[in-house]
């Protein structure tokens, strides 16, 4: 009979740097007329600016605009969605106010050698760079710890901010396009609702947009799973899941669709943004669309604080509560060609696994191709 344990994610407190200033100069290309709002809010910065913000910024000489006729400012009354002259320079002073993170003391280097550098990634935090995270990032953190530039570390793959093991940086360019295109075999644990009524899972993944109203479709996509230990009590199950696409979210998404979706998933658990099973784009219809971006809007609210920072009127969140979730990357095997084989996995189980469980030590022989 096993008991799984009671948990909490990242218990702690969370840190992150006081606000602090970065700057961009972007120029436009010449090619076509953009406006700030265009060059602010789209690919590759995608600030995500508000016009009211865009306006605060000029005000606030954080952000300025030279056309080549003139070097005089826009003025903070001008409309931020006028086409920019070709050959504008768009300066922009970013405030940056980190999203908070747990912070370990270290991270556990589960493998350094031959240019690959790999980590048990904690959960709460992203993996790279991204919107409002940049020194709050395992990629950060890792070079902090073994003393190089964040840029020469190169992550092969990506794991969601809420998930935690085996994470693959490569610290040289030619290492890196190797262990991308090396096979890879994945397992995962996670830890779900009820008991498990299918072994696979070929659903193709929905991933709905609601705010910007995309949705994208991508087809072909494969996981596979096995019970490792069912709790009757909680009616919880721990099972092993391995990939054979590597879709963001994909676990996920298919464990939902069994019915059977990990216990505390904020998108795809039983409470979650995304709890509908779907399957195709034609689920999602208008009115879906509706309670989709009223369950955004919900989640927006309960982070807002009401204040806004003096200096460049960004609107203040309070500290995330959700830290993480029962899914972890539990071992990842190399396969470089035929006598060439690295296998990497976590030195410690996660808090949500039984203590004890030996399940894992006799997995190679038991592991049958479903
Ligand atoms: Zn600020």
């Amino acid at each position: 009979m096993v008991k799984l344990p009671e948990f909490k994610h990242a218990a702690g407190e969370l840190y992150s740097p006081a606000p602090y200033f970065r700057h961009f100069l972007i120029r436009s290309s010449g090619q076509y007329r953009r406006s700030v709002f265009d060059v602010l809010n789209s690919k590759p910065y995608r600030f995500n600016l508000s016009k009211l913000q865009i306006s605060h910024l000029l005000d606030k000489r954080l952000l300025r605009i030279y056309t080549p006729t003139t070097t005089s400012l826009l003025s903070p009354s001008t409309p931020s969605t006028l086409p920019l002259p070709n050959f504008s320079v768009v300066s922009y002073n970013q405030h940056v106010h980190e999203t908070a993170v747990p912070r370990p003391a270290r991270l556990d280097v589960v493998y350094y050698q031959d240019n690959i550098i790999v980590v048990d990634k904690p959960t709460g935090i992203p993996v790279h760079p991204v919107q409002k995270y940049y020194h709050n990032t395992i990629q950060h953190m890792l070079a902090n710890q073994i003393g190089v530039a964040p840029e020469s570390l190169y992550p092969i793959h990506r794991l969601d901010k809420l998930t935690s093991g085996i994470l693959i940086f490569a610290t040289t360019q030619q290492t890196a396009a190797t262990l991308k295109t090396c096979s890879k075999e994945k397992l995962y644990l996670a830890r779900i609702k009820g008991r498990l009524v299918r072994n696979q899972c070929h659903d193709d993944l929905v991933y709905i947009y609601p705010t910007r109203h995309m949705l994208n479709v991508y087809t072909n996509a494969k996981t596979e799973f096995r019970e490792l230990a069912h709790d009757f009590s909680r009616n919880e199950s721990i099972v092993l899941a391995k990939l054979f696409s590597g879709y963001p979210h994909q676990i996920r998404i298919h464990l939902r669709n069994l019915g059977t979706p990990i216990i505390d998933d904020p998108l795809y658990g039983s409470r979650g943004k995304y709890r509908e099973i779907i399957k195709s784009k034609d689920q999602v219809t208008e009115q879906y669309w509706r309670v989709l971006l009223s369950r955004s809007e919900l989640v927006k609210s309960t982070l807002q604080t009401g204040a806004t920072c003096d200096q460049c009127g960004q609107e203040k969140y309070s500290d995330p509560q959700i830290l993480g979730i029962c899914l972890h990357a539990w071992r990842y095997t190399l396969q470089f060609d035929a006598d060439k084989k690295i296998q990497l996995q976590t030195r410690n189980l996660p808090i949500w696994m039984p203590k004890n469980f030996d399940f894992l030590d006799n997995l190679e022989e038991n592991f049958i191709e479903i």
